[in-house]
């Protein structure tokens, strides 16, 4: 008996007409999935265990082929759908006699397959393994071991997600090694950092300008969205103009995927064909535009660096010269570029280990490619490959739950993750009515949980998308519990932030038009029209802004307070900081007048000046920010401001929790047409990437994990289905209750 009429929780416009059959099925196949799994009290039949011995044994190839799959497809994954073929690529080298004599005691800290994978001496190494099995300490121990064997710390290059992570495990070698002097000097960081680097560094090598700038994904944004209006393209056969993002994101996904324009429209936005041949044009002059602009975007850095490698002896000695050991942790998440990129840097010495689960590959669709870790043995012939199953991280619970959602994987190696530690409470599965009601009973099982002796910083809430911890986020505010946010709307994308950026940007290069164009519309009396004329003056003169060149116009002395802003940043005698409250206090009259929750958004310029704090050069400043922005927003609290140490839960996107552990985790909103999203429900792959999403969101908990979503949506008053995923796992692995906690009604 169901007690409400179900229906998914998107609206009845996102779907197609012609869908309608297809969406009829799919109630009657949720509903009935649904009253199987949660609404029969005797728990009805137990759906039979997914993957009986014998099948676990034999390869998940079978289930992988699907009608069009490819040849190659078929080929490298029959490398890993054996797994005596996985055993036998790396047999255990005889560990070195002298392990005792050095500083860190390895055999104690590593398992067999860890130290194995540590002490590698090899050549490639693959190290596949699933969530929480210490893949990145090994990686800390691997660059510990290595500093001990007498490889110079500079020559380790350690690449990874975030800036962050690298230098979280740089302190953790350091912490190991006891000497944080020789661990600071391991070259870490993120492809796109270190391709800047590189890039400035050798640029007289290579032939490049080193003045050029960083257009991060919103500042490209903003010149497609520049060009698209110079084009004044009109709405065609009743279809709108595409937004910037849109925009964006074909051409995006033109170059990751590398895909003709035409190709990517037709299979992804179809309703958009109209548009082609604009679209080819906003591609080719942007192009032109960062050619002209001396623009970089982040697909730039990657792809100079590439072909720089490719095509410039002299370089790709030095390179080799300086790197000599290759690391490189979540590379299930690199994309064409980036797998590349490893295959050029290792060059024939061949000193590179990678490190990654294909079941956490959760980029696609920014053109992310699991098969390059299933294709790393093809590109380094003879590489060894090292599976770990213990699992350190969660509670045996934990892991037959996510055991459960890999189970469910149709495109993943067989692998199932034994935990080494003792049992604690299964996974819990809650159903609330409404979103309040679910934000509410978070924050009673929160304060529970403090009660009982856990730290905030402990726990963290997990969802979807950005948007869906609105409820959650007023019921932490009215009750002062403190929280911080990670992914979302970065520190840098706000647009005070940008703003202020946008000056720094100028300082640096004069011919920066889009900075131009964000700053001078701040200016009264300077349109669209002005703000043209007076970039092309700058750049008549050769890129130097001087007030004089406008003097007669309305506008004059504007112009000649700007000019002495500029000039201030530009200056190198004095401190970053000075610079930047100098701007501050020429922005904040800007800012009174354009942001009505002005007061709310002063704290984030003081961030931008502390964050400056590290930097030696204004350059350095900015690229920094650009390339690797802080992850967290910070909230400022009715009562206190935070101040970045306080104990705080964890509010993040699945996506920005990646690596990361806490001992609480609650995955909320699991309705289906938001996790997994709705754009993913007709489409295998990214249905399949949402499920390796849900599988990182789960293996993210120590001790406790907790499912939550609501019965009815306000804002769209209408009742929802729970999750597919819910329903995908095994009954026994997981206890359902239905209510606030302190009534709960508990079904399995
Ligand atoms: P993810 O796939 O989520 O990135 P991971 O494989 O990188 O996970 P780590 O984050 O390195 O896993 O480790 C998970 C937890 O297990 C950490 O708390 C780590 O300290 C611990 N751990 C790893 N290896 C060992 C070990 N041999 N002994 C004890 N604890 C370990
Ligand atoms: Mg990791």
């Amino acid at each position: 008996m169901l007690p409400h009429r179900l229906a998914p929780c998107y609206t009845e416009t996102d779907m197609k007409p012609q869908d309608t059959d297809r969406q009829d099925s799919y109630r009657q196949e949720q509903e009935s999935r649904f009253e199987e799994t949660f609404l029969s009290p005797s728990g009805g039949e137990a759906p039979s265990p997914r993957t009986a011995p014998e099948e676990a044994a034999l390869p998940r190839l079978r289930r992988f082929e699907y009608p069009g799959m490819s040849e190659e497809h078929r080929q490298y994954l029959a490398v890993f759908t054996s797994s005596s073929a996985l055993a036998a690529s790396a047999p255990p080298g005889p560990v070195p006699a002298d392990l005792a004599s050095l500083r860190v005691d390895y055999r104690s800290r590593l398992n067999d397959a860890q130290l194995q994978a540590a002490l590698w001496e090899g050549g490639p190494l693959l190290v596949i393994a699933g969530a929480g099995t210490g893949k990145t300490w090994t990686i800390c121990c691997r660059a510990a071991y290595l500093i001990e064997r007498g490889v110079p710390p500079g020559e380790i290059l350690l690449l990874t997600f975030t800036r962050k992570a690298a230098s979280e495990m740089i302190g953790r070698a350091s912490m190991l090694l006891d000497d944080a002097e020789a661990a600071g000097r391991i070259s870490g960081g993120t492809f796109h950092g270190f391709a800047h680097r590189m890039i400035k560094r050798y640029a007289d090598i290579i032939g490049v300008d080193r003045n050029f700038t960083i257009l991060d994904e919103t500042d490209a944004r903003d010149v497609i969205v520049l060009i698209r209006d110079e084009l004044k393209l009109r709405r065609r056969d009743n279809v709108p103009v595409p937004k910037g993002q849109v925009i964006q994101g074909i051409l995006g996904t033109s170059r990751s995927c590398e895909l003709t324009v035409k190709e990517v429209i037709t299979r992804d936005h179809e309703h958009l064909s109209v548009y082609i041949p604009d679209l080819e044009v906003i591609q080719r002059l942007y192009l032109k535009y960062k050619q002209a602009h001396r623009y970089m975007d982040y697909d730039d850095l990657l792809e100079v660096l590439y072909e720089k490698l490719q095509n410039n002896s002299r370089f790709r000695q030095l390179v080799h010269r300086q790197f000599t050991h290759i690391i490189v942790d979540e590379y299930q998440d690199t994309n064409t570029v980036q797998g590349r990129l490893v295959e050029a840097l290792a060059g024939e010495r061949r000193q590179v280990m990678v490190v990654g689960d294909d079941a956490q590959s959760i980029y696609g669709f920014r053109g992310a490619k699991s098969e390059n870790i299933l294709n790393f043995p093809r590109i380094f012939p003879a590489s060894g490959i090292i599976r770990i199953e213990k699992n350190y991280r969660s509670t045996p619970e934990i892991l037959a739950y996510a055991n459960d959602v890999t189970g469910a994987m149709t495109f993943a190696y067989p692998k199932q993750l034994a935990s080494v530690r003792p049992g604690g409470a299964k996974p819990e599965v809650h159903r609330c009515f409404s979103q309040q009601e679910e934000a509410s009973w978070i924050c009673d099982a929160v304060e529970n949980l403090q009660q009982q002796g856990s730290a905030l910083a402990d726990i963290a809430a997990v969802y979807r998308s950005n948007h869906l911890s609105g409820h959650l986020q007023a019921e932490l505010l009215k009750r002062r519990i403190p929280f911080i946010v990670y992914g979302g709307l970065k520190f840098v994308e706000r647009r005070h932030v940008k703003d202020m950026l946008a000056f720094v940007r100028i300082s640096l290069n004069t011919l920066d038009a889009a900075a131009w164009h964000r700053v001078l519309r701040m200016i009264s009396g300077i349109g669209q029209v002005r703000s043209g004329m007076i970039i092309r003056t700058v750049a008549e003169n050769g890129g130097v802004f001087s007030a004089q060149k406008f003097r007669g116009h309305p506008f004059f002395s504007a112009m000649e307070e700007l000019e002495g802003v500029i000039r201030y940043l530009q200056d190198d005698r004095l401190s970053l900081q000075q610079r930047l409250l100098r701007l501050k206090a020429y922005y904040l009259p800007v800012m009174r007048q354009h942001c009505e929750d002005y007061a709310r958004r002063i704290p984030d310029l003081d961030v931008l000046a502390s964050l400056a704090e590290s930097s030696s050069s204004m350059e350095e400043f900015f690229s920094d920010l650009a390339l690797d922005p802080p992850s967290a927003s910070f909230q400022d609290y009715p009562t206190e401001k935070h101040d970045g140490d306080a104990d705080s839960l964890v509010l993040s996107t699945v996506h920005s929790a990646k690596g990361l552990e806490w001992r609480y985790v609650f995955v909320i909103s699991m309705l289906d047409g938001v996790f997994p999203d709705i754009r993913s429900l007709h489409d295998f792959s990214s249905l399949e990437e949402e499920r390796r999403l849900f599988y990182v969101a789960c293996t993210r908990a120590r001790d406790g994990l907790y499912l939550s979503f609501p019965s009815y949506i306000q804002t769209h008053q209408y009742f929802a289905l729970p999750s597919r995923f819910l329903s995908e796992q095994d009954r026994e692995h997981f206890s359902f209750y239905i209510g606030r906690r302190e009534h709960p009604v508990k079904f399995v």
